[in-house]
């Protein structure tokens, strides 16, 4: 795999630098076994340093876990070396079994097979709570 090209796959660009590895975690990418490139604090003339994520491998990414980690970030879809989709991403208003409820006596916790589901409560601070608890989450 090349970093600078790939044939088939998604690019994830213009993730503000340092949350590159996070998002890599969120999106399941560590146990993918598939090739990632992590490239990490690339200078950006529109934002200073950002983290891009290449995925060589044609797989559904959740857009939502995208817009939670960074909503600034954009995907592009390569196929056959060529650019043929770009997606700008907006910020989740409600997150499905991406986080985890931490508070150990929200029904979540007793009832295991209950959706783990988070609402955006406060856009500007980037505040989710759980539907159930109202528990924030951490991240
Ligand atoms: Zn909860």
């Amino acid at each position: 795999m090349r970093i600078d090209s790939i044939q088939n796959g998604i690019v994830i660009d213009h993730i503000s630098a340092g949350h590159g590895m996070e998002l890599y975690e969120l999106l399941g990418l560590r146990n993918a076994d598939l090739p990632v490139a992590m490239i990490m604090n690339v200078v950006s003339k529109r934002m200073g340093r950002k983290d891009i994520i290449k995925i060589d491998a044609d797989i559904p990414v959740n857009l939502d876990v995208i817009g939670y980690v960074d909503p600034k970030a954009t995907v592009n879809y390569i196929k056959d070396g060529e650019l043929v989709k770009k997606v700008n991403i907006q910020i989740p208003k409600m997150l499905t079994n991406v986080l985890r409820c931490k508070n150990p006596r929200c029904i979540t916790s007793v009832e295991q097979e209950l959706d783990h589901v988070f609402k955006l409560t406060d856009e500007k601070n980037k505040v989710y709570r759980c539907i159930y608890c109202e528990a924030k989450a951490g991240k």
